[in-house]
C-alpha cells in the first residue's frame, strides 16, 4: 500500500488551504458537505489524523469517527427528513476510493429515490 500523502484533497481542507462547507468539527474529525451529493445532505466525516484509509488507520481514530458518524447520520436524517441512512467507506482505487484520506460518507436516503453517480 502506497504511504500517506498529505497532498491530498482533504488535508489541504483540514488544513484549511482550501474551502468547504463544514457542517460539524471536534479535536478529531471535520465533517464537510460533499462537493458532489450523491443525494440531498451528503456528507464526509474525515478523522483529523493522518491514515489513508482503513487499512492503514490506528483504533482510536476509528472508533472516534464512528462515533461521530452515527450522530451525523441522525443529525442529516433529521434535517433532511431522510427515510434512512447509508454509511459507505472506501479503500483503495480497486475499492472505489479517489481521495487518500481517511473518510466516511453519510448519505441521506429517500424513499424511492435511488443514488445519483
Ligand atoms: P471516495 O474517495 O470515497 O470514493 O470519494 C471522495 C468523495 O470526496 C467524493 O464523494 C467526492 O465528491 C468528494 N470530494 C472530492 N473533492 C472534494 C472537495 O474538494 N470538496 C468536497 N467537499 N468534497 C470533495
Amino acid at each position: 500500500m502506497m504511504p500517506y500523502d498529505d497532498t491530498n484533497i482533504f488535508a489541504k481542507i483540514l488544513r484549511g488551504e482550501i474551502p468547504s462547507t463544514k457542517i460539524y468539527e471536534t479535536d478529531a474529525v471535520l465533517a464537510i458537505m460533499d462537493i458532489m451529493p450523491q443525494s440531498e445532505g451528503h456528507c464526509l466525516v474525515i478523522p483529523k489524523s493522518a491514515s489513508r484509509n482503513l487499512l492503514d488507520a490506528e483504533d482510536a481514530a476509528l472508533q472516534s469517527a464512528m462515533v461521530e458518524v452515527a450522530r451525523l447520520a441522525r443529525a442529516t436524517k433529521s434535517a433532511f427528513g431522510a427515510d434512512g441512512v447509508s454509511v459507505m467507506q472506501f479503500n483503495e482505487a480497486a475499492g472505489g476510493q479517489t481521495v487518500y484520506h481517511l473518510h466516511f460518507h453519510v448519505i441521506p436516503r429517500y424513499e424511492g429515490l435511488v443514488l445519483k453517480g
